[in-house]
């Protein structure tokens, strides 16, 4: 036995003493000094485990023993100061004492919840979804907690897919833009304060292009789309300092992620020279054997470790065996002890050696927890979410002095549904309902409720009902969609229409003749083609958090002008699927809707989305105009600069989220018809006007080409601009020499 002191001594932890002088890295390398093997493998494990702090039981004496004996580099699922508290205290009876990392999928908000991160990534505000994984953190880090998993940055133009809603979308400007604000948001600009919690940048890699969009499905791409479309939102996390990294389900052609050491050893630790952690998904070194990659348990782990997964989350697959795998000389010890390096460096920095129970404190979790500030940036959040899609006739805004509304459909009262997929410690009942928010908004209008139908069953008996109520209103504002457990992980679907009765719901309360304005709610985007068509408006509002139906009520009254742009393409049907805006010409384009015979055409359908990316409508009108470059023929490593000048032309003050796209129109490899490569969201009076400016640097002019890497060429640029990837206003090109 070691005693304390020594430990203490050795390691560099006695505050005053040794902490300042001696770096993290030499820290690091005095404790792995003392390791025995095992500790080290224990280190590399991480389980799952509310139990460790319920009942007694089976499981929670395996975790606990394995806990005390140094086997648990890191729980997932135990939060709060108590429980935290409590279970370090017996990591810290293990004989080096080191402490656990606690982990939690804090993906939108923690106590306060935020919109889900598809919804705000529609908000284009990088100011603002930084401020709210900042506020995500803070909670939970008050709460006990070390690190989230989160974000998740993968790239996904398939709406199928259930997981849609984690993310930022289908593109990857805006979705490496977002990465990066997101981590810098949960992580602060260093770790090691108590309000700041370290990120995951998941699923590494291309997750999100799992095969017709069912979940855990394989992934074959070329080198190409991985590099160009899927990997730079990872990279631009690391680039942020992203602290660790969470690999995949997936394989990538034929390559399960975990095992996969092209990406995780030649790309992320070589080439990114990246220097934090990676955590298997959950199970998933394990799940190399199903997927026919690994034999057995000991086969899988031998291919995870070499490949570069520093820690298993639920397999086991390392604690049992990894050490035969060391001692019989199978896998050489320098992987274990890089992949320990890594970690017990997370641990230091984030100052757990100096204090375990830093993030563990009762008086600052209550008075973060009830901080009234959260709540404000709820609302923010949620406003800036909003998508308005449709507004015939202006209709919308409504007037505050209308007399009577009728709230029809399912999804009129809904708390829970609001809060989406992964909501891990707060209490949906405090959600904000469209019929509360609304009410709370129009204090002089008499207000009429019907649900009429379920979301899901195929019952019409509340139709009469829901149809009278529409009857005696001035305007029937309808929420309709999905509920909150139709999207998330495991939440594929075929048909990504509005489930159940919804449409001819729709249909009934339309026949009465009254004005309709139709608020939607989903985690994905739906496709509900004839609702858009004979609704009057059509407000997207994904799911919003607590403060949803405030955040409504805000912009159906006007009190906020809706400023969200698709983050993703919504299609006109399923069989469109993928449909994403940076498409390629073809040899055939179809250039007359009416001319498709031997075009790239559907005989069915239009090419187009319904609602196209960046799409979104204003309150107000904007006006682009008078686009200038800086350089008419810029040599490859320069950059040019666009400017043109913004214009409200409107009645009120709106923000626009003003967008630049490129297309390299002649090169060695076919390129889109539009690459979104700069945007800016700016807030302007009625009749106020701005001059803008965007840059496309040399890295923009990019593309990546197989065995060569990223390439610039010379040839003809054409430039972009507008306020959607389908609404462009001016253009200009130019001549890389
Ligand atoms: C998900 C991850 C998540 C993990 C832990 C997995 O099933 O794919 O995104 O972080 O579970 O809850």
């Amino acid at each position: 036995k070691i005693s304390s002191l020594i430990l203490l001594l050795i390691i560099g932890l006695t505050p005053k003493m040794n902490a300042q002088k001696k770096s993290i890295d030499q820290r690091v390398d005095s404790l792995m000094k003392l390791m025995t093997l095992k500790e080290k493998v224990g280190q590399l494990n991480q389980y799952s485990g509310k139990e460790v702090t319920g009942p007694t039981s089976d499981r929670k004496s395996y975790l606990l023993n394995d806990i005390k004996s140094g086997m648990v580099g890191s729980m997932l699922n135990v939060k709060g100061v108590k429980d935290t508290k409590e279970i370090q205290a017996v990591a810290l009876q293990s004989r080096l004492k080191i402490p656990l990392l606690f982990s939690l999928d804090v993906i939108h908000g923690y106590k306060t919840v935020f919109p889900i991160p598809l919804a705000e990534s529609a908000s284009w505000d990088m100011a603002a979804i930084r401020e709210t994984a900042h506020v995500a953190a803070e909670e939970a880090a008050s709460s006990g907690i070390h690190w989230t998993f989160a974000p998740m940055v993968d790239i996904a133009r398939d709406p199928r897919w259930g997981r849609v809603m984690e993310g930022a979308g289908e593109d990857t400007y805006l979705g490496s833009a977002i990465a990066r604000a997101r981590v810098l948001g949960f992580q602060g600009n260093k770790l090691g304060g108590v309000d700041a919690i370290m990120a995951c940048a998941k699923h590494f890699a291309a997750y999100g292009a799992a095969i017709a969009g069912r979940d855990y499905n394989p992934v074959d791409m070329s080198e190409q789309l991985l590099n160009e479309i899927y990997l730079p939102p990872f990279k631009a996390a690391a680039d942020a300092g992203v602290a660790t990294f969470m690999n995949s389900f997936n394989t990538i052609n034929g390559v399960p992620a975990t095992g996969n050491a092209y990406l995780q050893r030649d790309i992320l630790k070589g080439e990114w020279k990246y220097k934090g952690f990676v955590v298997s998904d959950w199970g998933s070194i394990k799940e190399m054997i199903p997927w026919g990659f690994a034999k057995n348990m000991n086969q899988a782990a031998e291919k995870a470790i070499v490949a570069g997964s520093d820690m298993d989350m639920e397999s086991e697959a390392y604690k049992k065996e990894l050490e035969k795998l060391v001692s019989s000389g199978k896998v050489d010890v320098k992987y274990v002890d890089d992949a320990v390096r890594r970690i017990l460096y997370k641990k230091f920095e984030l100052g757990l050696f100096d204090n375990p129970y830093k993030f563990s404190d009762e008086k600052r979790e209550e008075k973060v927890m009830n901080d009234p500030k959260h709540k404000e940036i709820a609302l923010s959040a949620a406003q800036k979410s909003i998508v308005l899609l449709k507004n015939n006739n202006a209709i919308l805004p409504l007037q505050k002095s209308i007399k009577n509304i009728a709230l029809i459909g399912p999804l009129v009262n809904a708390k829970r549904d609001q809060a989406g997929s992964w909501v891990v410690y707060a209490d949906t009942a405090n959600i904000v309902s469209v019929a509360e928010g609304m009410k709370s908004k129009f204090a002089n209008t008499k207000f009429t409720y019907a649900e009429g139908a379920t979301v899901k069953d195929a019952k019409t008996d509340g139709f009469a009902a829901a149809v009278e109520t529409a009857k005696n209103a001035d305007v029937v504002v309808m929420v309709l969609g999905e509920t909150w457990d139709m999207s998330g992980e495991s939440k594929s679907r075929t048909d990504i229409s509005l489930p159940g009765k919804q449409e001819e719901l729709f249909n009934a309360i339309k026949a009465t003749g009254k004005p309709v304005i139709v608020v939607m709610m989903a985690g994905r985007p739906l496709v509900f083609n004839s609702i858009a068509d004979k609704a009057d408006a059509v407000v997207y509002a994904w799911f919003l958090g607590d403060q949803g139906g405030n955040a409504i009520a805000n912009v159906l009254s006007g009190d906020y002008n809706p400023s969200g742009k698709l983050p993703m393409s919504f299609p006109r049907s399923v069989g469109q699927i993928p449909i994403f805006y940076n498409h390629y010409n073809t040899g055939r384009p179809v250039t007359k809707p009416t001319d498709i015979v031997y075009k790239s055409a559907y005989i069915d359908s239009p090419n187009d989305p319904k609602f196209a990316f960046g799409y979104g409508l204003s309150y107000t009108n904007f006006t682009y105009s008078g686009l200038k470059l800086d350089k008419a023929s810029p040599l490859k490593n320069e950059t040019v600069t666009l400017s043109f000048t913004l214009t409200n032309s409107g009645k009120v003050a709106g923000e626009e989220v003003a967008q630049l796209y490129i297309q390299d129109r002649f090169a060695s490899l076919v390129r889109p018809v539009k690459e979104l490569k700069d945007f800016a969201k700016v807030k302007l009076n009625a009749g106020e006007s701005k001059t803008i400016t965007f840059t496309l640097t040399p890295d923009k002019l990019k593309f990546f080409k197989e065995k060569l890497g990223w390439v610039t060429e010379v040839g003809d640029f054409k430039v972009m601009v507008g306020g959607s990837s389908d609404g462009i206003k001016l253009e200009s090109s130019f001549e890389v020499k």
